[in-house]
């Protein structure tokens, strides 16, 4: 089925296919945090991350957002549109953790008034700084016109993820999301959506480390990582998606 490898990231690898539209994502059980300085295995993170991903995107697709996925092949593989992914991590923070509380001081947990979008230049070298929407179109990462398409798109996304994760019982802190160009110019939903990329917060557990659900587990070191990733997993499944269509 998989063809040459066209690209290895830090928890997938992208095959092309036998149509030069299509690309296969094979998602992997590393982990890595902090620009890669801290790394790992999760046990059978790639299958569970890629049965979240395929739900998700198909949960999203059937809300009218457009996304890359085509359809899960195997237990940690994917069939995805070829797409030119632009160089902005499009972040959608519902409350305050992570490095907006290091950035802005503020306290962890925070409730934000109304969900914020962040972009933030995807380059490893640099570490992925925050930028401005004068930065991208300074760099070229995007017109004007695709920025504002990200933010609305973006938005959308965390409306609907919100619903969903409730669902769930589980609260979206904050996600990560990458956006494709397909050959038409329109914007699609690429990359996954996962614990790697979301925080999630158990609704029924108090206890501000107990709860989390999410790779933090494995940037702090809070153990029972694999145990979160499976309950997760088991949450997200159990959401029926015709009802939602
Ligand atoms: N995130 C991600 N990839 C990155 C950086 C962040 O998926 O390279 C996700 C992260 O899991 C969190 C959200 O984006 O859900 C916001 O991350 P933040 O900016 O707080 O950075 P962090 O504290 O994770 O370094």
């Amino acid at each position: 089925m998989s063809g040459t490898k066209l690209y290895e990231g830090k928890a997938k690898i992208l095959f092309t296919t036998d149509d030069p539209h299509i690309l296969l994502s094979r998602y992997k059980d590393d982990a890595t945090a902090f620009n890669a300085l801290k790394k790992g295995t999760i046990a059978n993170k790639g299958e569970m991350n890629c049965a979240i991903a395929s739900h998700i995107f198909q949960y999203l697709e059937a809300q009218g957002i457009a996304t890359h996925f085509i359809k899960q092949v195997s237990p940690n593989e994917m069939l995805v549109a070829a797409v030119k992914i632009l160089a902005i991590e499009v972040v959608v923070r519902n409350i305050a953790a992570g490095s907006i509380c290091k950035r802005l001081g503020l306290e962890q947990g925070q409730a934000l008034k109304e969900p914020l979008v962040e972009f933030f230049y995807k380059n490893d070298d640099l570490g992925d700084p925050l930028i401005t929407e004068d930065h991208i179109a300074m760099l070229d990462l995007a017109t004007p016109d695709q920025v504002a398409q990200l933010k609305k798109l973006a938005l959308g996304i965390n409306h609907h993820l919100q619903i969903f994760f409730d669902q769930c019982h589980l609260t979206l802190v904050d996600f990560k999301v990458e956006i494709g160009v397909d050959v038409n110019g329109n914007l699609l939903l690429a990359d996954e959506i996962s614990p790697d990329t979301c925080r999630l917060w158990d609704q029924d557990i108090a206890d501000p480390s107990d709860r989390i659900m999410d790779k933090d587990r494995f940037r702090q070191d809070l153990g029972k990582i694999a145990e979160a990733y499976q309950e997760v997993t088991k949450r997200v499944l159990a959401v029926d998606i015709s009802a939602h269509s």
